[in-house]
């Protein structure tokens, strides 16, 4: 067994801390001891709470040594993320905490409560150990748009880890926590999932309640999961979905208890697939198109296809829309959603100077935004002003019925799920799509049409292309989060043995260098050798 706690998976943490091998603490030093020593190579974090991890820590050792007490039958009753270390996207509310979103405007800003999902974890006794950094308000698929400056993708510190959770991602594809949690308007889950090799998922709309979450788009943010393997990230959804009275649109959907019992065996996990339909949308291989990823999704194909599913060309016509209107709807929310940020209610409190209230809401605005942030608020109200409302708005939301109804008919014909890129590419070099904003959107062609639809999709790595992780995307029906989960896991259970599995990050030990360069200054060589 590899002495190192932080090669664990949750589960086999939670084993061990029922048996007494591990305690909770030393889970939480080990990963704080990794997570403090490569913050300077990776900024994966914007705050390491090493103080109230380590009381959140001896409360749930506290927890574990009276179920000790009380028998087995008590310490088998306890929750699997007991004293389970959890990161946390810096967008999710904890109470009297730093609440960033990746922006400016909310420097110094304390979050007055919990958000429901922070609420849940401390139910159940997990651990956080901190704020993730993240592409400013979530836009973003390099976070390279946070205002903490880029974070280094572990594979190759050179490389992005994707957006707009780009520090969930790290975090987990490092070892610094098993578990962490993102928020996904268009890809902001999976992408990086893909581009860091790990397993992420945005649940249906509607699944996770977004109370105390920092609003980007309300009617495309969903929060999920990100972990190393799809039981972990099943349970992390577990423990946070379900209704919440708090969130008008979270949904009084059953939560399946099957979600922590996803079979353990590699052979039970892979006879599931005999007699599964899945389709393969012929409009997600854009053109473009990285030729090696596009090999490893055929090939992941192939292997559905041995264990008896059948794959099925199919097609999604209005996908190609998703982009365009995506950047209609969620900018147009945006524009609404930014409006708090007034230097009144939230950001860059200052003085008003001479009375002059106008000014200081330039001010304000003008200097705590970045360029990003500025260009979607001006795109989204330009699109939802008096004379462009129904040609650009109202139109956008015409072609998302379109585009939900192309994935209806798919499902209603008996395909389970699709099979599909999380990603046209693996992750990129710093700076390679920042003078180009639409290179930059076109990142999560693969990944907006399915929140433009409300639906789940999970990505899970699938190989390897010249060194860097591969995503393979799975999209189910509204509610199918538990169908999805069982079809990755019989994915990893397929390729148990391939060589890329439990690949260590090939650039993480670089990390370990503190006088090497940050992300920033690896970005700024990158720039000047352009
Ligand atoms: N990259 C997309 C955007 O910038 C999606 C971001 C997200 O999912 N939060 O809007």
């Amino acid at each position: 067994m590899n002495a190192d706690p932080t090669r664990l998976l949750a589960r086999e943490m939670a084993a061990r801390l029922r048996t007494g091998e591990t305690t909770a603490r030393a889970l939480a030093e080990a990963h704080l001891d990794a997570a403090e020593r490569q913050n300077h190579a990776l900024n994966a974090w914007l705050v390491i709470d090493r103080d109230g991890a380590l009381r959140q820590a001896d409360a749930a050792d506290a927890v574990l040594a009276g179920a000790r007490r009380d028998g087995p039958g008590a310490l088998a009753a306890l929750h699997p993320l007991l004293g389970i270390p959890v990161g946390l996207k810096d967008l999710i509310s904890v109470e009297g905490g730093q609440c960033t979103a990746g922006s400016r405007i909310l420097e110094g800003y304390r979050a007055p409560y919990d958000a429901h999902i922070v609420e849940r974890l401390r139910d159940v006794g997990a651990v956080f150990l901190g704020k993730t950094n993240m592409d400013e308000f979530a836009m973003g698929s390099s976070n390279e748009y946070s205002a903490f400056g880029p974070v280094s993708n572990p594979w190759d510190l050179d490389t992005v880890p994707g957006g707009s959770s780009g520090g969930s991602a790290a975090a987990v594809a490092a070892h610094h926590v098993p578990l962490s949690l993102g928020t996904d308007t268009g890809g902001s889950i999976r992408q990086p999932a893909s581009l860091c090799g790990i397993v992420g998922m945005k649940p249906t709309y509607g699944r996770v309640s977004r109370y105390g979450i920092v609003a980007f788009a309300s009617s495309l943010d969903q929060i999920g999961p990100f972990a190393r393997d799809a039981r972990d990230a099943a349970a992390l959804l577990h423990a946070v979905a379900g209704r919440d009275a708090r969130d008008s649109t979270s949904a009084p959907v059953p939560v399946e208890d099957e979600l922590l019992h996803l079979p353990e065996s590699d052979d039970e996990a892979v006879a599931w697939l005999r007699g599964r339909r899945f389709g393969l949308p012929r409009e997600y291989f854009v053109a473009g198109m990285d030729p090696d990823v596009e090999r490893r999704i055929h090939e992941s194909v192939a292997f559905l296809v041995d264990a008896g599913a059948t794959v099925e060309d199919v097609s999604l016509p209005h996908t190609d829309y998703g982009l365009a209107t995506y950047y209609i709807v969620a900018p147009a929310e945006a524009s609404a959603n930014l409006a708090r940020y007034d230097g009144v209610r939230y950001g860059l409190s200052r003085r008003l100077e001479g009375g002059d209230f106008i000014a200081d809401y330039l001010a304000t605005r003008g200097e705590g935004f970045g360029a990003e942030v500025k260009r979607r608020v001006m795109l989204g109200t330009y699109a939802l002003s008096a004379g462009y409302y129904d040609a650009f708005y109202v139109k956008a939301q015409k072609v998302r019925t379109l585009i939900k109804r192309d994935f209806d008919e798919v499902f209603a014909s008996g395909i389970d799920a699709l099979v599909a890129p999380t990603s046209a590419s693996v992750a990129f070099r710093f700076g390679a799509r920042m003078t180009d904003p639409v290179s930059m959107y076109l990142s999560d062609a693969c990944t907006l049409p399915v929140n433009m639809a409300g639906l789940p999709g999970v990505s899970i790595p699938c190989g390897l292309s010249e060194g860097m992780p591969v995503g393979l995307q799975l999209i189910g029906p509204a509610w199918s989060e538990l169908m999805l989960f069982r079809a990755a896991r019989a994915f990893e259970g397929l390729t148990a043995a391939a060589t890329w599995r439990n690949l260590e990050p090939a650039q993480l030990a670089e990390a370990d260098d503190a006088a090497g360069p940050t992300p920033a200054e690896r970005a700024a060589a990158l720039a000047a050798a352009r």
